[in-house]
């Protein structure tokens, strides 16, 4: 069977592996020139760094088990980074149960109350009732208004913009349920996965074909599919396509109701500004810092080695600066330099003695369709795997609900659709 998959991310490489092993003809189609698609990464001094800031969870049983699968399990190292919040120009740890009971900013009163519906929200399971309420709904009535406007409605309000109210309380459940406060990272980048796979899919016959856009899907003669591409076409028996929603409709052809219904789904770009640095940035080593003031120009500023130590990078200091945006705005679009001088005064107002000289590089990325806005009723907009189309399948990160994405449900997907295909 010849089976086609469109795009090399996480979701791409394990379909292809997991057909491979079935016996399958596969081709990837990938517009980039690596593996990776949102994980991949860029050199810095010889090390992978990934594009956007990626670490793991110790609930992230499908990834943890593909990288020891793939020989790399030594690779994977478990860190406790200490993550903290900026309220108001001060910065506080906020990473722990007894982090909240000391947090600063709110009443001991208000301290409990966060730390009980956090409390909550990680013991129990999802269900109709968080499905059908807001984040902001939710947090309002159970963590009070005061511990509710001093980190996460304003976290909720940068990441989404003005969708923060629409937000489901079941996408925050999963945040909070799913993820511990141990991170993991695979030394030298997820790059090296996204690499070895690749190394092992093409060891089995499969063919990648890089700096390769997908055009068109159409249906041919004797049940197949032709797959239009920028450097031509290609014929196929089944086609799975792992880019976003709204991109893979603009390949089928019309499919009224189908676009109607599932189209209809917003969704975010993800920007990063990276810095390389000669000093550390952020105060007492803190790896994530969320910026809770939306006068900030950036929501999160990451720095990475204060999680993986600056010796695998020479020693230089690497600061994310992460921003969640409309794929329509302008930081998207703007040069680095630019963005730059928009974010110097922010990252002084955290670390007052930083100027121009402490940067030795930067690097500036933007992805669109990053984020699914998952509102109340998004459940009923997750497109089914299967599309109208016979044998074209659909298998991206709009289909996780209710989890957040993640390339451990990419990866879990991936089993899934590859199941469906027998
Ligand atoms: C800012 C940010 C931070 C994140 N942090 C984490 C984290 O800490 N931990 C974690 O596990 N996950 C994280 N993720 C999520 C994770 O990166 C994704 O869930 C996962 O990589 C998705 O893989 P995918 O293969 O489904 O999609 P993608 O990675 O988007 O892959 C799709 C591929 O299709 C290609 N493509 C697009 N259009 C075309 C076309 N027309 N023709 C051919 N190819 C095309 C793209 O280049 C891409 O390679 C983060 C994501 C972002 C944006």
């Amino acid at each position: 069977m010849e089976t086609v998959i469109l795009g090399a991310g996480a979701t791409g490489l394990v379909l292809a592996l997991r057909r491979s092993l079935r016996g399958d003809h596969v081709t990837l189609i990938e517009k980039e020139t690596l593996p990776g698609g949102l994980a991949a990464g860029f050199e810095v001094e010889g090390t992978w760094l990934e594009k956007f800031y990626h670490h793991i969870f110790t609930s992230d049983k499908a990834i943890i088990q593909l990288i020891s699968d793939l020989g790399l399990g030594d690779k994977l190292e478990w860190f406790s980074p200490v993550t903290a919040s900026m309220v108001k120009d001060s910065i506080y740890r906020l990473d722990s149960a007894l982090s909240v009971l000391q947090f600063p900013p709110i009443s001991i009163i208000n301290r409990l109350r966060m730390g009980a519906a956090i409390a909550a929200l990680k013991l129990t399971a999802n269900n109709a009732y968080y499905e059908k309420t807001t984040a902001e709904a939710w947090l309002n009535r159970w963590m009070g208004r005061a511990a509710a406007d001093s980190v996460w409605n304003p976290l909720l309000r940068g990441k989404f913009g003005d969708y923060a109210p629409e937000v489901s309380l079941a996408w925050f459940w999963a945040r909070v349920h799913d993820r511990s406060a141990k991170l993991g990272y695979v030394r030298g980048g997820f790059q090296l996965v996204y690499n070895r796979l690749e190394q092992v899919i093409q060891a089995m016959g499969t063919k990648i074909e890089y700096q390769t856009t997908a055009q068109k899907i159409r249906e041919g003669k004797n049940k197949k599919l032709i797959i239009e591409t920028s450097k031509g076409t290609i014929t196929a028996d089944k086609v799975i396509s792992t880019l976003s929603t709204a991109i893979t409709l603009q390949l089928l052809p019309t499919l009224p109701a189908f676009h109607r219904k599932y189209a209809a789904v917003n969704a975010l770009g993800a920007h990063c500004l990276i810095l390389a640095l000669q000093q550390k940035v952020l105060p007492n080593s803190i790896y994530w810092l969320n910026i809770t003031d939306t006068s900030m120009p950036f929501l999160a500023a990451v720095e990475h080695t204060n999680m993986v130590p600056a010796n695998d990078y020479k020693g230089s200091v690497l600061l994310y600066l992460g921003n969640y945006l409309p794929m329509e705005h302008p930081i998207m679009h703007m040069d680095k330099e630019e963005i730059l001088k928009l974010y110097l005064p922010a990252l002084q107002r955290i670390n007052p003695a930083i100027d121009s000289s402490w940067i030795r590089q930067s690097w500036s990325f933007a992805a669109p369709f990053a984020q699914p806005v998952v509102t109340c009723s998004f459940k009923n907009q997750i497109p089914p795997h299967k599309t109208p189309i016979k044998n074209v399948f659909l298998a991206n990160m709009f289909q996780v609900y209710p989890h957040d994405r993640g390339q451990n449900y990419a990866i879990a997907m991936a089993d899934t659709v590859a199941n469906m295909l027998d």
